[in-house]
């Protein structure tokens, strides 16, 4: 299967990508940790990614594109994945299709908006912890480590992101409305826009999206 995770910041895209591919194996690849990586690589675009990042306005399309394809190609075109923050804008969409194309025409299969409520989202993203080495998501609440600040897995330390600031987190959703929500659009003019609550616990939403995905007949049932 070969999904596209949509939803505001703080929907839950990326802790969904985390199950499937922790019990299904399908690979998760999220445009942020690429970012991320190339800014903490000290990559020659790294320093102008950052400076778009932490203000929370979009990486121009033609540096995130690029980044995103060639990571593509190394699952092949039969693989399971899900993308998890990209496409963003309706330009990496059809750059993402006119790519799969060329590809033994392997289209993607579904789009998931998570729809999740403002105050959900500004409360998940001030929670929110990340393991800078292994990338694993918590929340002081919601998905709290077993040891505060340390990561149960790699046992590194937990850090707020520098774009979840309440000011950055408000410009992010108002960057999303302005350019990221027309692409919801244009999935559903493809029928293939589906969607399933944000607002509910992980697991709640890790099995609404497993129902989804077995009534298209992604999964045998
Ligand atoms: P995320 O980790 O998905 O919340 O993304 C963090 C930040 O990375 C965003 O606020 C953008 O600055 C940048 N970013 C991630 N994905 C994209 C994308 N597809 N297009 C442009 N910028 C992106």
């Amino acid at each position: 299967m070969r999904l596209i995770f949509l939803g505001t910041p703080g929907a839950g895209k990326g802790t969904v990508a985390t199950l499937l591919k922790e019990r299904l194996r399908v690979a998760h690849l999220s445009s942020g940790d690429l970012l991320r990586d190339s800014v903490k690589n000290g990559d020659s675009t790294g320093g102008e990614i950052g400076r778009y990042m932490k203000s929370g306005a979009l990486v121009p399309d033609k540096l995130i594109t690029g980044l995103m394809l060639s990571h593509l190609d190394q699952f092949g075109v039969s693989g399971d994945f899900v993308l998890d923050g990209f496409p963003r804008t309706v330009e990496q969409a059809q750059d993402l299709d006119r790519d799969l194309a060329g590809k033994k025409n392997a289209p993607i299969d579904l789009a998931i908006d998570f729809q999740v409520s403002p105050e959900t989202v500004v409360k998940r993203l001030i929670g929110r912890r990340v393991c800078e080495k292994c990338r694993l998501n918590y929340h002081v609440e919601r998905i709290p480590p077993r040891k505060p600040g340390i990561c149960d897995r790699c046992g590194s330390e937990l850090k707020a992101r520098v774009d979840d600031q309440p000011e950055t987190v408000r410009k992010r959703l108002a960057v999303y409305e302005d350019q990221t929500a027309p692409l919801l659009d244009f999935y559903r003019r493809s029928g293939k826009l589906r969607l399933v609550s944000g607002d509910q616990n992980i697991e709640d939403q890790y099995q609404e999206l497993i129902h989804v995905l077995e009534r298209d007949r992604l999964l045998n049932v």
